[in-house]
Order: structure tokens, then C-alpha cells, then sequence
């Protein structure tokens, strides 16, 4: 037994060692990302369940680097938190998407919103209000066309500043939803202090509920019960006509997932959303 500890911890250390040397190299190379362009913004439809139509459109970032390849986001936000690069990265993000959809009204495309995601670190350390205001003005986009997708740690962390912040940017007209909602530790109960609109119902709760009764009931829940608070709700991960079919059931308001689009790069975005307006 204690040969086999030894290996199990010299495994680990050896495990952690690679992780970590991974995380410096990648935050060595996202450091130079910005200036060197390696980054864009991709989009991924949300579609009203009622009408078909997009209602708005969530940026996602995109970064390729010439050796490390196409790197994912669900790798490297991460340590561009840790890091702190996730301010200027961040802010860079949130003034690209406005800027596109301030050129997609201007181009005649629907109304449509624009939806961010917020890290936790830009919502706690940056001047957020302030910030998201200059950025609208400078772009043009008027408040009401902005969301910010924050996630249940952002609200649950430090719970006066966030309502205090949440405030703020409500004044100002911008919109906030929660996403990857469930998996974390909130109820809903608790997010009546936060002043938001919109649930974004977590993908992990959505594969399987053409066939899990325990996420069926998850889902269903979880709609029902915004509605009940006032919430509009959108499924994330969408892939399949029966999960469709299943949240128009219960009354979700949006999806967003594989089934309508993938995210795609701006040019593309515009395309699909021309074409989904003339049907
Ligand atoms: P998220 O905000 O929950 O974004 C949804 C993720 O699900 C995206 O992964 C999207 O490409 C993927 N997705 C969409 N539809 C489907 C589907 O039908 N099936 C499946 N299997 N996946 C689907 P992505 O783009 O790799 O982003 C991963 C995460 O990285 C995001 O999760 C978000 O937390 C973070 N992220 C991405 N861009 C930004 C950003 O600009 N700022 C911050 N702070 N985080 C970002
Ligand atoms: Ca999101
Ligand atoms: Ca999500
Ligand atoms: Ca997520």
C-alpha cells in the first residue's frame, strides 16, 4: 500500500507539474494574443421557441495561435483569469461585439441583442459600469441592446458589490442574465436580489432530456418556476428536434445550440441571420 502511494503521488505531482507548465505557456502566448490579432469573435444565434426568429446573439471568443493551434475558450479563459489578462482580453471582447451589432443594425439586419460573457474577475476588479458606458457611447449601440451573461458565482461570490454593480449597470439600461444556470449553488430564490432577466438553463441539464426523467424534471422546474418570478428563460446546448419540441412543451422562451447554429464567425452570422429573416 505504501509503494502504491508513493506512485499515486509522484503521479500527481507529475500530473500538476505538466498542468502547470501548460498554464504558464499559455499564458506566456495569450499575453502577446492581442496585439499579434490572434483573436476573434464568434456568434451563436438565440432563437425565440414562439416565432423562430433570432433574438439575439451571443459572442464567443475565438483564439488561434500558430503553434498551439485552435485553443478552447473552457481552456484558456480560465487562465486568463488567473493571470489578470482577462481584463484587457475582456474589454476587448465586449467592444468588438458591441461594435458589430451597432454594424449590423446600421446594415439593416433584424434588432437584435448582443450578449457578453462576464467573467467573475472583470465584474469584481475593472470599473465595470463605467466601462460598459464608454464603450456603448464610443460605439454608438444604445444600452437596451446589451447583455451581460454572468454566471451564478459572479452574483453568489460578494453578494453587496454584485447587487450594488447590478444596480448600477440596470440603471443605465444594460441587460443581465445568469448563465450556465443550475450548476451552481444559488436558488432561485436568492437570485430575486439580482437584477436580472433572462436564465440560460445549462446545457448539462438539456442533453438528455428527450429521454433522463430526473433532467425532464430539472428543466421543467427550472422554467416554471422563472416564469413565476418574472423570468424569461433560454435552454443552451440544443441539439435535437426532440429536445426542441420538449422545452416548446414546458414553455421555454429561447434556445440556443447546435440544432439552429454553431457559433460562427461575423461574416457567416450575417448570412444566416439574412436567411432566416426572409422564411
Ligand atoms: P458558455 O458561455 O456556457 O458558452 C456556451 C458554450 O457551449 C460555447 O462553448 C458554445 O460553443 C457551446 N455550444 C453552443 N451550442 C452547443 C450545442 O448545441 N452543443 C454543445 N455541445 N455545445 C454547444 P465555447 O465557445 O467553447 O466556450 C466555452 C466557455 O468559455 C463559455 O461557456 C464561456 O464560459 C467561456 N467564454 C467564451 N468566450 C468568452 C468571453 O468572451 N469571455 C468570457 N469571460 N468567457 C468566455
Ligand atoms: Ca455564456
Ligand atoms: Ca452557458
Ligand atoms: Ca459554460
Amino acid at each position: 500500500a505504501k509503494h502504491e502511494g508513493r506512485n499515486g503521488y509522484r503521479f500527481f505531482t507529475t500530473e500538476m507539474q505538466t498542468r502547470s507548465e501548460r498554464q504558464l505557456q499559455l499564458v506566456n502566448a495569450l499575453s502577446q494574443a492581442l496585439e499579434r490579432e490572434q483573436l476573434t469573435v464568434h456568434y451563436q444565434p438565440q432563437i425565440s421557441v414562439i416565432n423562430g426568429r433570432i433574438v439575439a446573439a451571443e459572442a464567443l471568443l475565438r483564439w488561434y495561435h500558430p503553434e498551439l493551434g485552435q485553443v478552447s475558450p473552457a481552456e484558456f479563459i480560465p487562465a486568463a483569469e488567473d493571470s489578470g489578462l482577462i481584463i484587457p482580453i475582456g474589454e476587448w471582447v465586449l467592444r468588438q461585439a458591441v461594435r458589430q451589432a451597432r454594424k449590423w443594425m446600421l446594415d439593416g439586419l433584424d434588432p437584435m441583442i448582443i450578449a457578453v460573457n462576464l467573467s467573475a474577475v472583470q465584474f469584481r476588479h475593472s470599473d465595470l459600469p463605467n466601462l460598459v458606458t464608454r464603450i456603448l457611447d464610443e460605439e454608438g449601440l444604445p444600452a437596451e441592446y446589451l447583455e451581460l451573461e454572468l454566471t451564478e458565482g459572479v452574483a453568489m461570490h460578494d453578494t453587496q458589490n454584485a447587487v450594488a454593480v447590478m444596480n448600477n449597470l440596470h440603471a443605465r439600461g444594460v441587460r443581465m442574465s445568469i448563465d450556465d444556470f443550475g450548476t451552481g449553488y444559488s436558488s432561485l430564490s436568492q437570485l430575486k436580489k439580482f437584477r436580472i432577466y433572462k436564465l440560460k438553463i445549462d446545457q448539462s441539464f438539456v442533453r438528455d432530456i428527450s429521454t433522463d426523467p430526473e433532467d425532464k424534471a430539472i428543466v421543467s422546474a427550472i422554467i416554471h418556476m422563472a416564469k413565476s418570478l418574472g423570468l424569461q428563460t433560454i435552454a443552451e446546448g440544443v441539439e435535437t428536434a426532440g429536445q426542441l419540441a420538449f422545452l416548446r412543451e414546458q414553455g421555454c422562451d429561447e434556445v440556443q445550440g447546435y440544432y439552429y447554429s454553431r457559433p460562427l464567425p461575423a461574416q457567416q452570422f450575417e448570412e444566416f441571420a439574412r436567411a432566416k429573416a426572409m422564411v
